[in-house]
């Protein structure tokens, strides 16, 4: 007995007899005793069709222009409002109590960065309410409304932001993130065929797994988990076989040396050659960067003889239009001479283990399997948990491969 919050995502509520399946798994859940709350996504690929419908609509006379982003949003939250209500039907015909909301009407209030907004904070009031009813209750995924009422997103992915959130406000006992694979693997299973589900992992070697690539979790879904210490159980809609768990970690943890492989496959380098080299510099750069709300990846810097420096940052190739005008401005108010230079086609290949923190000789293994296979490293990036190196793009997939197998993770 207790209070578990599920989420099931596009795909697995993506027609009505995936809706019914999903219902009938809420259902199933209460029955044995618990108080369920439910967060979707929008339909299947409703989220991908709305973007394509706003970029139609925004090409106009041959020239394409971007949406203002609140509106983006405005119509962006549509895709989880259909979902909800279409949930709470399906309960219903089964004959069961439910009742949906939107991310306003459970008060979830959120800044104003439209797009990717951040959480601030929920009314549980309203959900406690419902669920004392014994009602199960259906929250919009991905969306939340600002202070002054307007509709935001919290960025593509983002319904499970909201499951965690709404897990950690109610403190639930387990968020469960269903969707259509069975879990997290050592590797991407579309690109490492013998890659294996992963039963335990910490929530930093998650954080480090998301944050690199591997797409299941979005990297503040699980931040928020850990802050709040809300295990996340990921497990797939479509069967009963237990996923994986992300948890608090523990000592026996660290028997596991690596417990993953992740890809980051497009990724630009920026670099401000010869800018100063004194204080004040790099805050000013990422001060800018970071108030565009732009994500960067890899910092280095190297420092030249005559007092100045290259600042170079990697940053998703999705970024470099709200990136460019930024550093090209600061290029010309900071002198640089060799004015920015925008590298494309790489890509960012790590490993990841709390095991790391215990045990050495990972990054020259790691080193080892990409000169076996001829892969060039560009720049090396380490935290204490992971090691990363930018490639070429096309070497990619390739380099997943060999690691993963360095590291025998196919293996059980
Ligand atoms: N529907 C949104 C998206 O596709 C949110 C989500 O699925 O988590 O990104
Ligand atoms: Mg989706």
């Amino acid at each position: 007995m207790g209070l578990i919050v599920q989420k099931f995502g596009g795909t697995s509520v993506a027609d009505a007899e995936r809706i019914h399946r999903a219902a009938k798994r809420a259902i199933a859940t209460q029955s044995r005793g618990n108080q369920v709350v439910v967060v979707v996504s929008a339909m299947g690929d409703a989220t991908d069709d709305l973007i394509e419908l706003a970029k139609k609509v925004c090409t106009y006379g041959g020239v394409d222009t971007t949406p203002p982003k609140r509106e983006m949003d405005q119509l962006l939250v549509t895709g989880e409002q259909v979902t909800i209500a279409l949930m709470a039907m399906a309960i219903h015909a089964q004959g069961n109590q439910a009742i949906s909301f939107t991310g306003g009407q459970i008060g979830l209030v959120t800044d104003d960065a439209f797009s990717k907004a951040k959480i601030q904070s929920i009314n549980k009031q309203r959900i406690f309410e419902q669920l004392e009813k014994g009602r199960i209750v259906i929250v919009a995924g991905f969306q939340g409304m600002t202070a002054d009422g307007d509709y935001t997103t919290l960025g593509r992915g983002g319904s499970n932001a909201t499951l965690v959130a709404v897990g950690a406000v109610l403190k639930a006992d387990v968020c469960e993130n269903f969707t259509d694979v069975d879990g997290i693997f050592t590797a991407d299973p579309r690109i490492v065929k013998n890659a294996r589900k992963i039963d335990r992992i910490s929530y930093d070697e998650m954080l480090e797994l998301s944050g690199l690539g591997a797409s299941v979790l979005q990297t503040r879904a699980v931040e928020f988990a850990k802050k709040y210490n809300v295990p996340l159980h990921v497990r797939n809609s479509q069967n009963e076989t237990e996923g994986t768990w992300i948890v608090a970690e523990t000592p026996n943890m660290e028997h596991i040396v690596v417990s993953g492989v992740a890809l980051k496959k497009d990724l630009i380098r920026v670099t401000l050659k010869s800018v100063p080299d004194r204080p004040g510099i790099a805050a000013r750069i990422f001060g800018e960067i970071a108030a565009a709300n732009i994500v960067v990846d890899d910092i280095i810097q190297n420092v030249m003889d005559d007092n100045t420096a290259n600042i170079s940052f990697t940053v998703e190739h999705g970024e470099l239009n709200d990136v460019k005008p930024i550093v090209d401005a600061l290029v010309k108010e900071l002198g640089g001479k060799l004015g920015p230079t925008y590298h494309s086609d790489l890509a960012k290949v790590s490993v990841v283990g709390a095991g790391m923190r215990v045990h050495t000789g990972v990054a020259q293994r790691m080193f080892k399997a990409l000169a076996d296979a001829r892969i060039n490293i560009q720049n090396i990036t380490t935290s204490e948990i992971k090691i990363s190196c930018i490639i070429a793009k096309e070497d990619g997939p390739k380099a997943l491969q060999i690691i993963h197998d360095a590291f025998e993770l196919g293996k059980a």
